[in-house]
């Protein structure tokens, strides 16, 4: 079997995958900022590293997957005021930021279970984790490359780039940093425009905040995960992951931290998905586009035409290649739910199949194509986890499995050891890998039966003016959790909460 090759965003190639330590794969990935509810951005890298993960177990390693919750900084809720803190409001009126922070990352956690990306084996927070940002903050300024300023602590961005590179992972030249970077706050505190921030000062109102050597503040959001991979990874680990847009300023200064802190890169293998457009342009709460998860399963958003489940956004995500950009649109989506359902019955009847008691083996065309077939799916992840090409595989022993199972053709075309590797690798890559499962296409769409059948006695209903009836069926479904949508065509969708 071939080695696993990643493509490494640092080295702009791909490499053979070599783990520090023999048999144990350290990896760590950013994980949401939870003050808000998480959105289809949140959706691509979280799927992407799940994938890897389950691939990386599947290859006999023992892997530590860390992904934190970044629940410190600024937070706010609509409409409340963070001034709240010094306000005269009674203590269970105010604004108590674990509230939120407690909302939005068991919304967040409850959307991963739908997506069924595995849980990781630590998921640190970064308020759990101050006096080690704290302790890493006091070596850099002992080591020269931060200095203090009215209570806040900046990373010295041009002296670090004197004695190492800054810039390498994302592709920027340090003097155009330096010159071109704005941040609006705190700007003329810094050296440089080009320092970002350790520690911020906290101004009154500001209701998150610790003691720390330079006054009360918080941290700035590089240096949490630094602290946080250091503690349960290693001063040097083997995957840092995360999204696209996430190599700069974020990981560019996670890799400058590390340097000084603990004399080396942190990670050696940085692996970054592409981002996701909608209708073709970046998402954006300007274009109003941002859509939540809750509206992508629900169908509630104006862009969507109906919901999707969480199944087809899956499935949708992995037929591309996790470095390519991937557009999120109705018509596309709508051809996932298909494919995918498509793919889960060809599945469901090759669980079917029995093999004869007396198997003759054969050798012929078909045989040879599903051996070839089957066997390039491993060649393909370790190629960089193309999930996009395993698909397309799967897809092309669909019309075999279905003409077998249709008795088109007999089954004893194919020889019994290659039935047998068919059977294992359509469980072994759809479920224990790509991590699909039959959401509602299981129970051979029984649920879709059911609900279809009742979306149509409800129309014959209204078609009789017998309001009731129809209310009562809307209703009651929404009791079970279950919504329905009316279309602008008149058709009536459904989805499952
Ligand atoms: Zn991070």
């Amino acid at each position: 079997m071939s080695e696993l090759k990643v493509y490494n965003s640092y080295t702009r190639q791909k490499e053979v995958f070599k783990p520090i330590t023999p048999g144990h794969v350290g990896m760590y990935v950013c994980g949401p900022t939870v003050s808000g509810e998480s959105h289809l951005g949140h959706a691509r890298p979280y799927i992407t590293f799940d994938v890897i993960y389950r691939y990386l177990m599947h290859l006999g390693y023992r892997v530590r997957y860390v992904r934190n919750i970044t629940d410190a900084g600024h937070f706010e809720e609509e409409g409340r005021e963070a001034e709240d803190k010094v306000s005269k409001k009674a203590m269970l009126e105010k604004l108590e930021p674990m509230e939120l922070v407690q909302k939005y990352t068991n919304l967040f956690h409850w959307a991963m279970k739908q997506l069924n990306n595995l849980d990781p084996s630590i998921e640190p927070t970064a308020t759990g984790h101050i006096v080690e940002q704290i302790d890493m903050i006091k070596k850099i300024i002992a080591d020269g490359y931060a200095y203090e300023v009215n209570g806040s602590v900046y990373f010295d961005v041009k002296k670090y780039s004197e004695h190492h590179s800054y810039g390498k992972l994302s592709g920027r030249i340090v003097e155009d940093l330096l010159e071109t970077t704005r941040t609006l706050e705190g700007q003329d505190e810094k050296r440089n425009k080009g320092d970002f921030a350790l520690w911020k000062a906290a101004p009154p109102q500001h209701i998150m905040r610790w003691t720390s050597p330079w006054g009360q503040g918080f941290p700035g959001w590089h240096i949490e995960c630094s602290a946080m991979s250091t503690k349960y990874l290693g001063t040097e680990f083997d995957i840092h992951g995360g999204g696209m847009d996430l190599q700069f300023p974020h990981h560019e200064s996670e890799i400058a931290q590390s340097t000084i802190c603990n004399n080396h890169m942190p990670a050696r293998y940085w692996l970054h998905n592409n981002m996701i457009t909608v209708n073709g342009r970046k998402m954006g709460k300007s274009y109003n586009n941002q859509i939540r998860l809750t509206e992508m399963f629900s169908g509630s958003h104006p862009l969507l035409a109906k919901g999707y489940s969480p199944m087809t956004i899956r499935f949708f995500i992995l037929q591309t290649h996790y470095r390519s950009t991937l557009d999120f649109g109705n018509e596309a989506l709508q051809g996932a739910e298909k494919g995918l359902k498509r793919l889960w019955e060809a599945y469901e009847n090759l669980k079917k199949f029995t093999f004869p008691d007396n198997p003759t083996a054969k050798d012929n065309e078909l045989d040879r194509k599903v051996v070839g077939l089957l066997d390039q799916l491993d060649e393909f992840m370790n190629d960089d986890f193309n999930t996009a090409k395993v698909l397309a595989n799967l897809f092309e022993l669909v019309p075999v499995i279905n003409s077998i199972h249709d008795k088109h053709l007999s089954y004893d075309v194919l020889s019994t050891t290659t039935l047998d590797i068919l059977k294992k690798y359509f469980h072994l890559y759809l479920e224990d890998i790509l991590g699909l499962t039959s959401d509602n296409q299981g129970n051979d769409g029984k649920l879709n039966g059911v609900m279809n059948l009742l979306i149509e006695l409800r129309k014959e209903a209204r078609a009789k003016k017998d309001y009731a009836t129809s209310d009562k069926i809307r209703n009651q479904l929404h009791q079970l959790g279950i919504l329905l949508k009316d279309e602008k065509d008149g058709n009536v969708s459904f989805s499952v909460e």
